[in-house]
């Protein structure tokens, strides 16, 4: 820091800042962590000065030697680790990641069996009238994907985001009386719909998936599937999910985030199916420019720790944790999105307390608990004032926190949401925004928390 401040003096103060915030608060972000010193250290090297578009040993630069090791490393850590015949480690995050998936399918769909058809060997030497057929045709494409208050992601389909641009698209959403999943559905939506990717995995949904089921639904029409474990590949990582619930071996194309519950740094990972493997290998410059070798390097790191025992043992506490939270709140009359988890993540539906998620958020953060507010399925204060809180326990769990402080963490949320009122618009309602936290409660609920 001192090397930092003798250039940018505030910046080093703002970075001095940030470590003592995140000491001194609760963090029950889903999609955060606290990577590991070597993680960290590693994304700090003179790997950050160099360019190496292309791939492992087919770079559009000289002197691209040690990034190829570094990358050869990271991907053969996932390899092993996940047990994918194919693994992709430059995607910068994890947009960039589906981006590449969503890229190489229609690479593989759509562009490779055009040029066979027109005895091309690639897109420079079609005709222009060959050329827009082409650029229709990846137009025409449809997606379907998880709705965003079902607990889907953004680039799942969702109208803002690219992927609800690029491609038609439908989303599938859940079960309106039990929040859960409903594969029929899904099916029905699949069999009309006949989308050319079909894509699962989420941000916000508090349960396991069946992906045999969801690779079934997507063999029956014909359609790719694509999952994206960003939120969860720690609890692939850590073989708490395994058999049906374990994407890799199911879908065509598995992406994820390295920086959630993977602990690594924040970048993106894609793993494929031998049949995907050339057209992922396109990703670079396909979609993305220069990797970040700095970074890959750290994933080559976290990758390594994941695959130590000790990393089993990190993600049966998680998944453990987030019960004793569940419970935690069921106990004291809180009303969670299905009921429950079985995952990382506990939604608290926060309108039993007379709050909305931004509400309950900004008091929360109040009192030194840092979470964010998410919607619920079928939402009444929509997607900005939202109706609940999102928590996760990967962060928390890498603190040490287990059964008990998780329980004593949902005492203090309570105690925290039951002293929270809204307060009144000037006609009278009550507001979605504003709201008044008791006198003591912050404080009091800071003190407890620096115990755990
Ligand atoms: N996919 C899922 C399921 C996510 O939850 C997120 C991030 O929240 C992303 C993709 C995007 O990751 P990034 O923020 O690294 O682009």
């Amino acid at each position: 820091l001192e090397v930092i401040a003798s250039v940018e003096p505030r910046v080093a103060e703002a970075t001095r800042k940030e470590l003592a915030d995140q000491r001194a608060s609760l963090k029950l972000i889903a999609s955060e962590n606290y990577a590991s010193p070597a993680v960290l250290l590693t994304m700090g090297t003179w790997f950050s000065d160099k360019y190496a578009e292309g791939t492992v040993g087919h770079r559009f630069y000289a002197g691209c030697q040690n990034v190829d090791t570094v990358e050869s490393l990271a991907a053969e850590h996932a390899r092993e680790l996940f047990g994918a015949p194919y693994a992709y480690a430059q995607p910068h995050s994890g947009i960039d990641a589906n981006l590449v998936a969503f890229w190489s399918i229609l690479a593989h769909r759509v562009e490779t069996p055009t040029l066979e058809r027109l005895g091309a060997k690639n897109v420079n030497e079609l005709s222009e009238a060959d050329w827009e057929t082409l650029r229709h045709e990846f137009g025409n494409q449809r997606l379907l994907g998880m709705s965003l208050d079902a607990g889907g992601h953004l680039t799942h389909g969702f109208r803002p985001n690219i992927s609800g641009k690029m491609f038609h698209q439908q989303q599938y959403g859940t079960d309106p009386e039990t929040g859960l999943l409903d594969y029929d559905l899904v099916a029905a939506k699949a069999r009309e719909f006949k989308p050319a990717i079909l894509v699962a995995g989420y941000s916000a949904y508090p349960r396991r998936v069946n992906f045999a089921k969801m690779r079934e639904i997507a063999d029956e029409v014909g359609a790719t599937l694509m999952v994206d474990m960003a939120h969860f590949a720690g609890l692939v990582a850590g073989k708490v999910f395994t058999g049906d619930e374990n994407p890799v071996p199911f879908a065509h194309i598995t992406t994820t985030t390295t920086h959630k519950s993977l602990r690594g740094p924040r970048g993106g990972l894609v793993l494929a199916q031998e049949e995907f493997a050339a057209d992922v290998d396109r990703g670079c410059p396909m979609v993305l420019g220069g990797p970040l070798s700095h970074v890959m390097a750290a994933k080559a790191v976290a990758l390594a720790e994941a695959r130590q025992p000790s990393f089993q043992v990190y993600a049966q506490d998680i998944a453990d944790n987030a019960k004793a939270l569940a419970e935690g709140f069921l106990t004291r009359g809180g009303k969670l999105v299905t009921g429950g988890t079985d995952n990382h993540i506990v939604l608290l539906d926060v309108t039993s307390f007379g709050l909305t998620g931004r509400q309950a958020e900004s008091a929360l953060l109040d009192a030194g608990v840092v979470t964010n507010r998410n919607s619920v399925p079928q939402d009444p204060n929509g997607a900005w004032y939202t109706s609940g809180v999102r928590l996760g326990t990967p962060a928390l769990t890498t603190r040490g926190f287990g059964r008990d402080e998780f329980d004593k963490v949902a005492e203090l949320i309570v105690e925290v949401l039951s002293n929270t009122t809204p307060n009144s618009t000037k006609a009278g309602a009550p507001s979605k925004a504003t709201y008044t936290l008791a006198d003591g409660v912050a404080d009091r609920v800071k003190a407890q928390s620096a115990e755990l």
